[in-house]
């Protein structure tokens, strides 16, 4: 990328020796001046490029920075250490852990396997409340959740230990306290210990383990601060306290044992960021890192940008009143910068930029939403395919009316949610207009149509009356059922009061498992054509085979290899000639890739095991990331969450369900808070209440200023079967 940078952008590239402060607000260049310093102090020859160190938060930022950067350095220069966190910190371990006693073999846990492991585990921790008899893994989640946050905290086991045995026992209330908070302490310790003796780590341990290394042996801590000359981090609004420590340590300020350094130490560590973009902060104010920052380098030099070159002024307008809402708890506010944003680009004029539309509920929100991307998208009322129609006839209530548009790509059209859960409505709808979509972010791999139907076949697997899967598995196009047959053999079932499978098995006669010898009845014979009969007769094989190859100890692997070999459904999938089905081969065998994994990891699991670890990821939507580069090509409408959305930029964006609970959403409380005592960040004062909608403007803005042409900001007043209607809290 090769910008004309305006004054303040060039001071802040330019800048050689000492901190630097960026705070600015969207789309002002700060990521750019992070990419453009990288290679100016490389062509400058201020430092070589595996000397310099740039954080950021998600992989893809990381490669974005990485290929800005590779752009504009010549070819043989070495590495720049461009990563996220926690591929940083897992660099340093797999290289230095040893000095530590740490196996450095050992293997990440994601938060489904974290589940796993202290399941498996649950009865050699000395847990007593929170392992309640009647449901002994009801607070593992909880518990979880809160050692990830006391990891963000830096709360080390026998900090919590300390904490805990110095609470007073006087009275009841304080003694209920002060056992509860013993157990957590306990458990922690227990727990840490447990994935140090399994050579097992979680992502919150990846920092700690870092901290703890460069604290134990300064030598290491030493080779690392003076190799990197210069770092550049990203997003620093987002640093966890953990994080933030990590940064300091590297840059010769240990908050545990350097503060008297204050005012003597000047290094060359740059950090961009905006406060009013706080979209992690769980309990700790939105603006504490900056001031810290602020606080521990005071010689820092401080550079504000407002010239913003992404989107058009009424867009940075009307974001812009949202976020003083959160006055004074802004930088801007509090040390009195000005934030206001200027857009730099002259657009033609357009008096739609920022569009509010309301509907009567939210199909019909989400059905506008689809027709006005068909608009958008250059498509003519009679392109709209036939069922479009519908949307007349309907005569819902749409009020407002758009002006011709310029034509957009799909791609350029971002549809943003506060949670995975509410682009269901949207997707039906996108589909029902036949607009391709991806969905990017943390709706991953188990999402996907094709790796949906391999889950529910290992879920008959292990539950034949699981019959939502079993739906799901006889609608497959392999076995030839017509939609009439289909329906048939659901409701003679449900007649019978039989599952399914079991109504089949009685149909053909078998018994899976024992005997295959088909004899279908006259139900049967009335029920299905011979095409179907033969496509069944085929799954009813199939599944007995599988059955038989996990009593002999065929891997989850295997077996679902058997289950796509032979039901067609591969050959089908690559004999498919549609733009995406390359892209569901890649899924494919992405998804046998994670069973290899997990089966390596887990050796002596079995198909139950694995199922249910597959649920928890699908509950906590911890799901391999369907990688985005292999749809960067496909022109296809965005969905994303609003944190997903983050640092990344579209013509047009919808904002959609903007009514309370939706969005702004619930305030949901950890069910175990860390204690207050504990929070090294500073604290906001403000009511929870208060705090949590502080938040929720903020992801607003960040939501909003990903638009630089246009912004819809939809809600309906009906959602679900909703008697009441919803509060438009944004207009
Ligand atoms: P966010 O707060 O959303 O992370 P940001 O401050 O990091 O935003 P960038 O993503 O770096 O902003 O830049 C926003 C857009 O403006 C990008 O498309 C970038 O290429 C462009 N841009 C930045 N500086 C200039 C410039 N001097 N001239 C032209 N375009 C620029
Ligand atoms: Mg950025």
């Amino acid at each position: 990328m090769n910008v004309h940078l305006n004054d303040k952008q060039k001071q802040a590239v330019e800048h050689k020796k000492g901190a630097l402060l960026i705070i600015a607000g969207a789309g002002t260049g700060k990521t750019a001046v992070i990419t453009q310093r990288i290679s100016h102090i490389v062509k400058s020859k201020w430092a070589k490029p595996d000397e310099i160190l740039a954080l950021t938060f998600t992989d893809k930022a990381a490669n974005e920075m990485l290929e800005r950067v590779d752009e504009s350095l010549p070819l043989g220069f070495g590495d720049v250490w461009i990563s996220t966190f926690h591929s940083f910190c897992d660099r340093i371990l797999r290289q230095e852990g040893h000095h530590i006693g740490l196996d450095t073999n050992y293997t990440m846990m994601s938060s489904a396997e974290q589940y796993i492991f202290l399941r498996k585990h649950l009865f050699d921790f000395s847990l007593k409340k929170f392992r309640p008899y009647g449901n002994p893994t009801k607070f593992i989640d909880d518990l979880l959740k809160h050692f990830s946050r006391l990891q963000d905290e830096d709360v080390s086991p026998e900090e919590y230990l300390g904490y805990a045995n110095s609470l007073s026992k006087k009275n009841d209330i304080a003694k209920e306290e002060f056992e509860d908070t013993l157990e957590l302490a306990t458990v922690y310790d227990e727990y840490t210990k447990l994935k140090i003796q399994n050579s097992k780590i979680d992502f919150g341990d990846l920092i700690l383990l870092v901290i703890q290394l460069f604290r134990e042996k300064p030598n290491v801590l030493e080779r690392y601060a003076k190799k990197f000359k210069y770092i550049l981090v990203d997003e620093f609004q987002d640093t966890n306290y953990t994080q933030s420590v990590l940064i300091n340590i590297l840059s010769g300020l240990d908050p545990k044992k350097d503060l008297d350094k204050i005012g003597n130490v000047n290094p060359n560590l740059t950090v961009v960021g905006d406060d009013d973009q706080a979209i992690y902060k769980f309990r700790g104010a939105a603006i504490s890192n900056i001031l810290q920052f602020k606080q521990y380098y005071p010689k820092a030099k401080e550079v504000v940008l407002t010239e913003n070159y992404r989107s058009r002024q009424k867009i940075l307008d009307s974001a812009y009143t949202l976020i003083t809402h959160n006055n004074p708890f802004r930088l801007e506010v509090t040390e009195k910068i000005d934030k206001k944003l200027i857009a730099k680009n002259s657009f033609s004029t357009d008096d739609n930029v920022v569009n509010l539309i309301t509907a009567q509920n939210e199909d019909a929100e989400s059905e506008w939403i689809a027709k006005e991307i068909l608009r958008l998208t250059g498509y003519e009322q009679e392109d709209i395919p036939q069922k479009a129609q519908k949307f007349n006839e309907k005569g819902q209530s749409i009020f407002v009316e758009l002006q011709p548009e310029r034509k957009y790509k799909l791609s350029d059209i971002a549809i943003l949610v506060r949670a995975n859960s509410h682009s269901e409505s949207v997707i039906q709808n996108l589909r029902y207009f036949g607009i391709p979509y991806k969905i990017g972010g943390s709706r991953g791999l188990y999402f996907r149509d094709e790796i949906k139907i391999l889950i529910s076949f290992l879920r008959v697997l292990t539950d034949y009356k699981d019959e939502v899967s079993m739906y799901h598995l006889l609608s497959m196009a392999e076995w030839k059922l017509s939609p009439r047959e289909f329906l048939e053999i659901n409701r003679v079932a449900r007649e019978d009061r039989v599952a399914v499978l079991e109504e089949l098995e009685g149909v053909f006669g078998i018994k899976l498992g024992e005997s295959t010898d088909f004899n279908i009845s006259n139900l049967g014979e009335k029920i299905f054509s011979t095409e179907a009969r033969e496509g069944i007769k085929n799954f009813l094989n199939i599944l007995d085979k599988c059955i038989r190859m996990l009593k002999e100890n065929s891997s989850v692997g295997e077996v679902l290899y058997f289950f796509v070999q032979e039901s067609g459904y591969l050959k089908n999938l690559v004999e498919e000639k549609e733009n995406l089905s390359e892209f569901k081969i890649n899924n494919l065998s992405r998804y046998f890739n994670t069973i290899k994994e997990y089966e390596k990891n887990s050796p002596d699991s079995n198909i139950y095991e694995y199922v249910d670890y597959l649920n928890y990821c699908i509950e906590v939507g911890d799901s391999p990331l369907v990688d985005q580069m292999d749809l960067g090509e496909y022109d296809a409408v965005n969905i994303l969450t609003v944190h997903g959305a983050k640092g990344l930029e579209f013509p047009v964006v919808f904002l959609i369900n903007l009514v309370s609970d939706r969005f702004p959403s619930q305030n949901r409380k950890d069910t175990i808070p860390i204690p207050d005592a504990l929070i090294k960040e500073a604290l906001t004062g403000l009511d929870e209440r208060e705090e949590h909608l502080q938040e929720e403007r903020r992801l607003f803005y960040v939501g909003a200023t990903r638009a630089k042409e246009k912004l819809y900001l939809t809600a309906s007043n009906f959602y679900g079967n909703a008697k009441r209607k919803k509060k438009g809290v944004y207009f």
